[in-house]
């Protein structure tokens, strides 16, 4: 039997809503009917809400009691491949269906009647008389390279008040229009400026290209160190998409990391694609949510949650950076955008491209096993080649107290200025100290809500809690003792070691990269493209330096910490630490020039360090697969993570208990549960934490069996269960 796929006015239908409600709802078609998957308002007690027509009703109601669709909604009805999508994504990461569809309906407006709208725009006048308010009116429409705003948008994006924009419009500096509400983005021209590609990359290039052209699902990873060329090849593959009149998505684990993306779009094709993520306008996200499910977009670049877009036709999905922790979503649902980019693009028949200088051992496996293909861009392009890799070992350098940069780097800095070129110190650590201690008592200044220190940051002038983001004012006396002025800070943050640095090279341009550093995107992605144009001898950067960004100039990084990422007890240390620090050293002399990374370290004969000194790649992923495979863990077999958490210490304790004890339906399957424990930070935001962990064979039905275990037990008021398949981070 085939599905129904049209509604009669009168007909029952069962509408899928965005309201936290366990089942479908009844309603009747209304006048002219409704297609299956439209998006409509229905009306429930005494609310309008948004929903997708489902099916057929279930007619188990009085049907003189059911109420109509009160309209359909001007946007085309959910295809079947997202309604697929959608419900496998709820069944893996056991996610209530209403969840889904608010990730799916994220479009501003989306109930709003199509019209026409007043924008404004950059126009040639020149205004007689330029102040501050109108300057930042005429940077923001620059900055957006020529997209229109509502009067509203524009003004609270520059801030300034209406009235200024309309002294513009008088003027003639800024246009005013009146345009149909969304149009669609301009046509891409996958012929506009092809590079010619090395011999690798070519054939590379051409595996990926024929993949497209044949029009069904399939996985490949693409493998190559920074700089090889790995987006030059995918971008051909996004090419043959554009071709064949299907939609292509790009995703990008770091907001920063589009400006630069963009730009080599628009060098590539000759216009500027579609942008999904937290940093675009509501007006230009609720017009690519639309022209994604009209086809008015062919490419969209964006955030893991641009998977959620009504695509027309996706035709290639790629992961850039695939091995990236932003991908997997810690808030609300738990996802995996990389796993389900991969599920997507098989409901689709797309094909996808995961692309890394430094795959997650998950993906790695999988090529190994057949499951996804894999391409190897084996040089850098041009001339430049990885950078030589050596540690310092901290043990025979001696360091004064509060130094962090042993002599060895200093020295090795020093050469680098004097040759005019720059170099990176990496610390992965925001913030001016992570502790803060009275020198009285020994107290360490902690958040009052979760269990963390405080960490001092001076630019701000607070104290952070890194896990709320609670901040208070650096107090002058000791809360514990009340001692006054003997609180002192106890090891470096990005901020500390730029004193370090200022003192050590009193005439270097030094510049401090962390993200909370910037107020916007917009200012961080300014402050990069002047640090890569040289305006600065000395980075200082946190994580956020090691995703993708390019330093023509930079020839030298220096790690500070290369144990850090080492310490702690997560599943994946040693894959995350080597990870990091080849992104990172793959920053080094990505020009004509040799870089060098060096590592300060205390225990340079650990086989994770000196797997990244070696270069042995292949080697560090097969013994790191093999202790995996030997623990039964991911991805060789699977976990689930369980948070209890309440205000309530004693309840998630007994909860935590009780669900320990009555494990049949785990047992049934072979599963084991471990704890209940206290989580590594085992109060936040004055929830008191409790894990359990669940292991199962790779193979076991996993889903089916928690839902029966967690359906046994009754939540008290004010605690929650979330259970997290596949976790990637264990706080
Ligand atoms: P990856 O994505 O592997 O880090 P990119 O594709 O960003 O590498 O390439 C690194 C740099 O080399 C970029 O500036 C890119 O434009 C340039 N490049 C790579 N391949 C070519 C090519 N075939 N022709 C011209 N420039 C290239
Ligand atoms: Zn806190």
């Amino acid at each position: 039997m085939t599905e129904r796929s049209f509604f009669d006015e009168g007909d029952l239908v069962a509408v899928l809503t965005t309201q936290p409600l366990d089942r479908l709802l009844d309603y009747k078609a209304p006048e002219g009917g409704c297609f299956l998957g439209a998006f409509v308002e229905v009306p429930l007690g005494p609310r309008k809400v948004i929903g997708v027509v489902w099916g057929p009703g279930q007619g188990d109601f009085d049907r003189a009691k059911i109420r109509s669709v009160i309209r359909v909604l001007d946007a085309v009805p959910m295809r079947e491949d997202m309604r697929a999508f959608l419900t496998r994504t709820a069944e893996y990461t056991l996610t209530p269906m209403p969840a889904m569809l608010r990730l799916a309906t994220r479009s501003p407006g989306l109930g709003d009647p199509p019209m026409m709208r007043r924008v404004y725009r950059l126009g040639d006048g020149t205004p007689d008389r330029m102040t501050d308010a109108r300057r930042r009116v005429l940077e923001v429409l620059r900055d957006y390279g020529g997209l229109a705003f509502t009067l509203g948008e524009l003004a609270e994006m520059a801030g300034v008040t209406t009235s200024v924009i309309k002294g513009l419009v008088k003027q003639g500096a800024v246009l005013e229009e009146d345009t149909p509400r969304d149009l669609p983005y301009p046509r891409l021209d996958p012929d506009h400026a092809a590079k010619a590609l090395a011999e690798d990359q070519a054939a590379a290039a051409e595996t990926l290209r024929a993949g497209v052209a044949g029009g069904a699902y399939g996985t490949t990873l693409l493998q190559g160190v920074t700089g090889s060329g790995k987006t030059e090849v995918y971008l051909e593959a996004v090419a043959e998409c554009l071709r064949k009149g299907r939609q292509a998505l790009v995703l990008l684990p770091e907001i920063a990391l589009t400006a630069e993306f963009l730009t080599r779009v628009e060098a590539r094709f000759g216009a500027r694609p579609a942008e999904w993520h937290s940093g675009v306008t509501l007006t230009e996200r609720r017009r690519c949510w639309r022209m994604v499910g009209e086809g008015g977009a062919s490419l969209v670049v964006g955030a893991r949650s641009a998977l959620y877009l009504p695509f027309r036709d996706l035709g290639l999905i790629v992961v850039d950076e695939e091995h990236d922790t932003s991908y997997k979503q810690e808030d609300g649902v738990l996802y995996s955008a990389r796993d389900m980019a991969v599920l997507r693009a098989s409901f689709a028949s797309a094909q996808v491209v995961l692309a890394s200088a430094t795959p997650s051992l998950e993906s790695w496996v999988n090529a190994e096993a057949g499951k996804y293909a894999k391409l190897t861009l084996t040089s850098r392009f041009g001339e430049a080649i990885l950078p030589e890799m050596r540690a310092i070992d901290m043990r025979s350098e001696t360091l004064p107290s509060n130094r962090w940069i042993s002599e060895t780097l200093a020295g090795a800095v020093r050469q680098r200025m004097e040759a005019g070129e720059q170099a990176l110190l990496f610390l992965n650590r925001r913030g001016y100290a992570p502790v803060t201690i009275c020198r009285a008592c020994g107290h360490q200044i902690g958040c009052d809500h979760c269990d963390a220190r405080m960490v001092e940051h001076r630019f701000l002038k607070r104290l952070v809690c890194h896990q709320c983001g609670e901040t208070k004012p650096m107090p002058t006396e000791c809360p514990s003792c009340h001692a006054e002025d003997r609180l002192a800070p106890v090891g470096p943050g990005v901020e500390r070691l730029g004193e370090e640095v200022t003192a050590l090279f009193p005439e270097a341009r030094v510049a401090v990269l962390s993200s909370d550093l910037f107020g916007s995107a917009r200012a961080l992605k300014a402050q990069i493209e002047e640090i890569a144009k040289g305006a600065a001898d000395i980075i200082i950067g946190t994580q956020l330096v090691a995703k993708g960004h390019n330093f023509p100039l930079l020839t030298l990084v220096g790690v500070i910490d290369a144990d850090l990422g080492l310490q702690g007890s997560d599943l994946r240390a040693a894959e995350r630490t080597f990870q990091l620090m080849r992104q990172v050293a793959g920053r080094a002399g990505r020009a004509e020039k040799r870089g060098e990374a060096l590592l300060q370290t205390f225990q340079p004969e650990h086989p994770v360090i000196k797997a990244i000194l070696s270069g042995d790649e292949e080697g560090f992923w097969r013994a790191e697969a093999a202790e995996r495979r030997h623990a039964g863990v991911p991805p060789f077999g699977r976990l689930a993570g369980i948070v209890l958490s309440s205000p309530d210490v004693q309840a998630v304790f007994d909860l935590g208990a009780e669900m320990a004890r009555r494990d049949a339906p785990l047992r049934r399957i072979g599963a084991q549960v471990f704890g209940p424990a206290p989580a590594p930070i085992a109060r936040i935001r004055g929830r008191h934490r409790v894990r359990l962990l669940v292991k199962a064979e790779k193979t076991a039905p996993l889903q089916a069996a928690l839902t029966e275990w967690a359906g046994q037990f009754r939540l008290p008021a004010n605690l929650r269960l979330q259970i997290d398949i596949d976790p990637q981070s264990f706080y």
